[in-house]
Formats: structure tokens, sequence, C-alpha cells
């Protein structure tokens, strides 16, 4: 095989609690993740010469600083392959937006290097190579509907969750993951989402059960410094979702809608008011 094509997903957290710090400074978390159906697009071609990345979007780095380029230099050292590799992104995920996009990209070049360079590793290999490059990676090797725990890389496979209408907003701004987890080490304390309460709901295809679980104590940070996250929540649920989040350390924002009609109005008048710079109708899926 000399060239590889595939699409890497885009997450939401339906549930994201803390639970504590290590002293290397990773938080423990308990979440609860949802691959949804926007996506990059992959295409990765052997070469004689090293490794190239280029990509249609201005915004994200194309040297050693791009997580493909990470992933791929892990699995050279884990695998020894021999010739270089070159990347093309089409890129649809917002970035630094909360949705794991550049996670989302190490993943799928996992497991596009070990297609292409027929290497054989397990899903499970792939995702110990991924761990070390974020913690939400091991989550994007598989996606789908997952549990996750310890740093990110504890992953308990749930149900598929049951099909929603999703809207989903990313403002014209973006944000630093580092820094809002620093900051909401500062908060002498915060509320906990109900993730055993969403594990359940899942776990009985209870979609309204779902909806009124979702909670992320990431909020408390980010939205304080970007009020336009509670703005678009409030014009959410004005337009009738059912309950509205914002996904990881943001600052994307989704809502939960029970008909398709009705999310895509919504898509219009937040489109209209310029809330949002990326806004797509959506649904969850697996990978
Ligand atoms: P998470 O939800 O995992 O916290 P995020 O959506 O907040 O991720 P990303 O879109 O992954 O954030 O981008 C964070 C930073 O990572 C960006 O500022 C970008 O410069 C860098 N980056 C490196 N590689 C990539 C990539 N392939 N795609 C997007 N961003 C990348």
């Amino acid at each position: 095989m000399e060239q590889y094509t595939c699409k890497a997903y885009a997450k939401i957290n339906l549930s994201l609690d803390v639970i504590g710090r290590l002293e290397n400074g990773y938080h423990l978390v308990d979440m609860v993740m949802q691959t949804v159906d926007i996506y990059d697009v992959l295409t990765f071609e052997k070469t004689m010469g090293e490794i190239s990345i280029q990509s249609d979007c201005g915004d994200i780095p194309l040297d050693q600083d791009n997580l493909i380029y990470k992933a791929i230099i892990k699995m050279r050292e884990r695998f020894g392959f021999v010739g270089g590799v070159k990347v093309s992104v089409e890129k649809n995920i917002p970035i630094a937006a909360g949705m794991a996009g550049g996670s989302s990209d190490a993943a799928a070049t996992l497991r596009a290097i070990n297609e292409l360079f027929e290497l054989g590793a397990s899903v499970k290999e792939l995702q110990e190579i991924g761990v070390k490059i974020g913690a939400d990676v091991p989550y994007c090797v598989e996606g789908g509907t997952m549990r996750a725990e310890g740093i990110g890389e504890k992953l308990t496979a749930l149900k598929s969750c049951p099909g929603l209408c999703i809207l989903v907003a990313k403002p014209d701004i973006n944000v630093a993951t580092k820094e809002v987890y620093q900051r909401l080490d500062d908060l002498s304390g915060y509320s906990h989402p109900d993730v055993e309460g969403m594990v359940q709901a899942i776990a009985n295809q209870d979609g309204k059960g779902l909806a009124a679980r979702l909670g992320n104590v990431l909020e408390e940070v980010t939205i304080p410094m970007h009020p336009v996250i509670q703005t678009i929540k409030d014009e959410m649920r004005r337009m009738g979702a059912v309950n509205c989040l914002m996904s990881g350390s943001g600052p994307t924002v989704f809502g939960i809608f029970e008909e398709e009609k009705q999310a895509r109005e919504a898509k219009e008048k937040i489109a209209e008011k310029n809330l949002s710079k990326q806004i797509f109708v959506t649904c969850p899926c697996d990978i």
C-alpha cells in the first residue's frame, strides 16, 4: 500500500469531571466522551524523503509541533519503519475548541501508519503509544461512546449513544486547555456533574435523562473568561434546545435538540447574530 486516506472525528464531552491532580500536574478526570460526525480528512503517502505535512488550514503548525508529526515519530521509534510520509490534512474540526481536533488527528495517524506500513499493532498498543502524545488520544483511537478515567487513558466502552440531533457552535475565540486546568486548580471548590447518572442514562438509552445530566466542571472557568459561551447557550435554549453544554475546555458549545428543524433554525439565528465562527448540525456516531 502506497497511500491511505482516513477520517479523524471530533468529540464532545457529555460529562466532564475533574476529581484530582497528580504530582506531575496531570489531572484525574471522569468523562463521558462521544464522537460526532464532524471530521478532518487525512491522506498519507509513503515517500523516500522525510515527514512533511500540508493543510488547507493556515492555523495549525506544519512542523514538529503538529500532533500528526509527533504520532509518526512515536510510531517510527516503536516499530522502526523505513521511509518518509507526506500527510495532507483537510481541516474541518474547529481548532483549540475542546473537540480534540489535534488528538483525533494524532489517533488517526497512529491507525494510518499501522495500516500503511503493515505494522500489525493492536488497538491497545496504539493507545499506549497515543497516551504519550496526549490524554485524549487513546480515546480517539477507538472513538464512539466511552467513559474515560485516570488521565483519560482508562477507557470503558458504553452502549452507543441514543440518536440525538446536536448543534455545535464554536465562537471566534481560542482557548488554551492548559490555562483552563490551571485556573480550575485555583478555584476553592466546584460542583461535580453526575457522571454515573450519565452512564446509566446511556445504558438505558434514555435520551431525555442524558440531556438532563449534561455537565462540565470546566464551564466554571471558561465561561467567566469568555461570556459569549453563555450567550450561545442562552440562545440555543431560547431556540428550543433540551439542554446544552460547553465541550472540553471550550469554547465550543453543543445543544441537544429533539428535532433537526429546530437545530437548523437555531443554527441560522446564531449565525445571524454573529455568535460563532463555525457551526454544524450533527449527530453522534462511531468511527
Ligand atoms: P482538546 O479538546 O483535546 O483539548 P482542542 O480542541 O482544545 O483539543 P486542538 O484543536 O487539538 O485543541 O488544538 C490545540 C493546539 O494544538 C492548537 O493551537 C494547535 O496549534 C496545536 N495542534 C497541533 N497539531 C494539531 C492538529 N493536527 N490539529 C489541530 N491543532 C493542532
